[in-house]
C-alpha cells in the first residue's frame, strides 16, 4: 500500500493556504517588502562607502606641510588613497593624484628628501576585495535590486504559473486511507439504509477483490449517487472509500473544465493513471452533471471542452481491465440532465439513490452531529426530529452548529432545546431581523395578514395545523405562519392541496377585504400558489376538465435534449392549462373569503394579539381557537378523514 501512494506524488493538493489570500492584498504586501529590502540595500551600500568618509581628510599640500614638519609617522597607499598616521598616533586620510607617484608630487610640494625619509611608506596592493566591492557596488547593487524585485514579481504570478506547467494534470484531492482522523465510515451516515446496503457490495471488493476475481465476477466500474443536495452523496462516497480502507482520488465535475480546451481530457486521463496506479482505488465525480450533460443539443453553442471531457470519462470507462480494482463513483443531484451514455451497462450502471431523511432519520443524524456537544437535560432529539420535515442531512447538520453557536454566544456551556427549536427557523428561514423595524401600519397589515393564513389554516379540514405565527421578519419575508403535518406523509392528495391553496391566499384575502388595497406584500404567496395549482393540472393529472394527463415531466420542462421554449401540448391546450389554473385560484380565493367572513372575531383576536407580543405560539394559539369554537385538528380526525 504505502509503495503505491508513493507514486502519487504528482497531485496537486490544494492546501487551504493557497487560495486563502486575496490577490489584491497579497500584491500590496509583496510591494512593501520589496521597497523594504530596497531601502535596506540602499543603506547599506551608503554605509560601506561612506565608511571611508568617516575619518577626516586633509588635503595634499597639508599633507605636504605636515610631513615637512616630521609630525606624519607613516602612510599607506592603496590605489589613490592615503591612510596618514600622525605621530602621535591619530589618522587622517588624503588623496593623491592618479597615476603619478606620491614622492614625486611631494617633491613638487618641496618637501626635502630628508623630512620625507622620516615617514614610512607603505604600497598596499590595489586589489583588495574591499576594493572591488566598493568600486563594482554602484554597478552591481542596482542590478541585483532588480532582479530581487523581478524575483518578487514572479513569485506573485507563480501560482498561475505553476498552473500553467501543471495543467493537464489532475487536480484530484487524495484522501489517505491510514489517516484516522479525516476517515469517515457508514457509522457517520446515519439512515440511508438501501444505499449502504448496495455500497457494502463494492466495499467488498475493494477490501477483497481476488474472492470476487476469481469466481469470474464483474464488479461495476460505476456507481451512481442521486439525491437532492445535503442528502449525504459526498459523504457516502468517502464512507465507502474509509469502509474499504482505499485510497480515493475526488475531483469535482466543474474542476475539468478550465479556459482552454483539451485540459479537462487530460485531467481525466491523468486522474485515472494515478487512480490506476495507487489500485485499489476509489475516484470520485462529484457533481458529475458539470461535465456530464447530454452532449450535442447545440443549446448556448455547445460546449466542445465539456464534451471532450464527457468522452474521454468514458473512454477512460470503457478501457477499465476487469482485474483493475478501480471503481468509480460519481454524484449528482440532476440525474435527468446526464448523457444517457454515461448510464449504459457497464458505465454508471449501478444507481444508488439518497432520499430525503424521514424522521427516524433525522433524528439519528442530529444524534450524530450532537457527538461532541455537551447538552442540557431538557434537549428532547425526537422532537427536533419532529418538527423538521423537509431537512436534509446538510440543514440538520447546520442547525445543531447553529444552536452550538447560540448557546456559545449567550455563555452557557450546554446546548438547550430552546437553541435547537430557534435554530430550525433559523436555518428555515434565516437569520431573524429585529433591526427590520415595521411602521405601526405595516405591523398592524402583516399581523392580519399572517392571521388571515394561520385562520384558513385552521379552519379547512385538510390543511396542516399552525404550530406558531410571527410578525418578526426573518430572511426576506415580513412574518410568517409555521404550519406542520400531523404526520409525515410521502403522498399528498388532490384535497390537501386545494386547501394549501386556499391558505396561501389566506393573507391576500384579508388585505384586499380589509384595506380594500393589496400590497406587494403577498406576491411570493401569489407564486407559490399558482405554481401548485398549475403542476396539479400540468403534471398530477388532479383537473377534471383535462384529466388523466402528465403535460410536463416531473423535474419541470426538460431544458436539454427538447430545447428551450419546446412545448409538448398544443396553444390550444396552453389555453385550457391557463382557464383551469385559473379557476383553480379562484375557486381556493372564495373559499378563503367564506372562511373569513364567518370568522371575522377569531381574525381580530389573533391580529390584535400579534401586534401586541409578535409571535404567537401553538399553545396561545389553540387557545384562541377554542374559545371561539373552531375544533382543533387531531390525528385522528385526519386519518379518518383520509
Ligand atoms: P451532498 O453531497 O449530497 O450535497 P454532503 O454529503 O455534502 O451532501 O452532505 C453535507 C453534510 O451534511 C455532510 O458533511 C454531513 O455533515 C451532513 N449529512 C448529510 N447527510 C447525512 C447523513 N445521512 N448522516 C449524517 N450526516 C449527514
Ligand atoms: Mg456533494
Ligand atoms: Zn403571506
Amino acid at each position: 500500500m504505502k509503495d503505491s501512494f508513493k507514486k502519487t506524488r504528482k497531485i496537486i493538493i490544494r492546501s487551504p493556504k493557497q487560495g486563502s489570500t486575496p490577490p489584491g492584498r497579497g500584491l500590496i504586501g509583496q510591494a512593501v517588502l520589496a521597497l523594504v529590502i530596497f531601502l535596506l540595500l540602499v543603506s547599506a551600500y551608503s554605509l560601506l562607502t561612506g565608511l571611508s568618509g568617516k575619518k577626516e581628510q586633509i588635503s595634499l599640500s597639508e599633507l605636504a606641510s605636515e610631513i615637512s614638519l616630521g609630525q606624519i609617522s607613516d602612510i599607506v597607499i592603496t590605489g589613490d588613497n592615503l591612510d596618514v598616521t600622525f605621530a602621535d598616533g591619530s589618522t587622517k586620510i588624503s588623496k593623491k593624484e592618479a597615476n603619478t607617484a606620491l614622492t614625486t608630487t611631494l617633491k613638487n610640494y618641496a618637501v626635502t628628501p630628508e623630512a620625507l625619509a622620516k615617514v614610512e611608506i607603505e604600497v598596499k596592493n590595489d586589489q583588495g576585495a574591499m576594493y572591488w566591492f566598493a568600486s563594482l557596488a554602484p554597478i552591481i547593487l542596482p542590478i541585483i535590486f532588480i532582479i530581487f524585485f523581478l524575483w518578487f514579481l514572479s513569485r506573485q504570478v507563480k501560482g498561475a504559473g505553476m498552473q500553467a506547467f501543471s495543467f493537464g494534470q489532475s487536480k484530484a484531492r487524495l484522501t489517505n486511507p491510514n489517516d484516522k482522523n479525516s476517515r469517515v465510515t457508514f457509522k457517520d451516515v446515519a439512515g440511508a439504509r438501501e444505499a449502504k446496503e448496495e455500497l457494502r457490495e463494492i466495499v467488498d471488493f475493494l477490501k477483497n477483490p481476488k474472492k470476487f476475481l476469481d469466481i469470474g465476477a464483474r464488479i461495476p466500474k460505476g456507481i451512481l449517487l442521486m439525491g437532492a443536495p445535503g442528502t449525504g452523496k459526498t459523504l457516502l462516497a468517502r464512507a465507502v472509500a474509509g469502509e474499504a480502507g482505499v485510497a480515493f482520488f475526488s475531483i469535482s465535475g466543474s474542476e475539468f473544465v478550465e479556459m482552454f480546451v483539451g485540459v479537462g481530457a487530460s485531467r481525466v486521463r491523468d486522474l485515472f493513471n494515478l487512480a490506476k496506479a495507487a489500485a485499489p482505488a476509489i475516484i470520485f465525480v462529484d457533481e458529475i452533471d458539470a461535465v456530464g450533460r447530454v452532449r450535442g443539443t447545440g443549446v448556448g453553442g455547445g460546449n466542445d471542452e465539456r464534451e471532450q471531457t464527457l468522452n474521454q470519462i468514458l473512454v477512460e470507462l470503457d478501457g477499465f481491465e476487469p482485474n483493475e480494482k478501480v471503481i468509480v463513483m460519481a454524484a449528482t443531484n440532476r440525474p435527468d440532465v446526464l448523457d444517457p451514455a454515461l448510464l449504459r451497462p457497464g458505465r454508471f450502471d449501478r444507481r444508488v439513490t439518497l432520499d430525503m431523511p424521514d424522521r427516524r432519520d433525522r433524528e439519528e443524524i442530529l444524534k450524530i452531529h450532537s457527538r461532541k456537544k455537551p447538552f442540557a437535560e431538557d434537549v428532547n432529539l425526537p422532537l427536533i426530529a419532529e418538527r423538521t420535515p423537509g431537512f436534509s442531512g446538510a440543514d440538520l447538520y447546520s442547525l445543531m452548529n447553529e444552536a452550538a453557536i447560540l448557546a456559545a454566544r449567550e455563555d452557557r456551556t450546554t446546548v438547550a432545546q430552546f437553541d435547537l427549536i430557534r435554530s430550525i427557523e433559523k436555518v428555515m428561514l434565516g437569520p431573524e431581523r429585529r433591526s427590520h423595524i415595521l411602521s405601526s401600519k405595516e405591523k398592524e397589515l402583516t399581523a392580519f395578514h399572517e392571521a388571515g393564513h394561520a385562520l384558513v389554516a385552521s379552519v379547512l379540514p385538510y390543511a396542516d395545523p399552525v404550530h406558531k405565527i410571527t410578525i418578526i421578519s426573518r430572511g426576506r419575508a415580513l412574518g410568517y405562519v409555521f404550519k406542520l403535518p400531523l404526520e409525515e406523509n410521502k403522498l399528498q392528495s388532490k384535497k390537501e392541496f386545494l386547501d394549501d391553496i386556499a391558505v396561501a391566499l389566506g393573507g391576500y384575502v384579508v388585505e384586499k377585504m380589509i384595506y380594500n388595497d393589496i400590497t406587494t406584500g403577498p406576491s411570493n404567496d401569489l407564486q407559490v400558489s399558482t405554481a401548485l395549482a398549475r403542476d396539479m393540472v400540468t403534471k398530477y393529472g388532479m383537473s377534471e376538465k383535462m384529466g388523466p394527463i402528465a403535460l410536463e415531466s416531473p423535474a419541470g420542462k426538460p431544458l436539454f435534449g427538447v430545447g428551450v421554449g419546446d412545448k409538448d401540448y398544443s396553444e390550444q391546450v396552453g389555453a385550457q392549462i391557463d382557464a383551469e389554473v385559473s379557476q383553480i385560484m379562484n375557486d381556493a380565493m372564495k373559499k378563503a373569503e367564506k372562511i373569513i367572513k364567518d370568522h371575522r372575531k377569531v381574525l381580530n383576536a389573533i391580529a390584535e394579539r400579534l401586534v401586541e407580543v409578535e409571535t404567537i405560539e401553538q399553545k396561545e394559539f389553540e387557545e384562541i381557537l377554542v374559545k371561539h369554537n373552531i375544533k382543533l385538528k387531531k390525528k385522528k380526525d385526519i386519518e379518518h378523514q383520509k
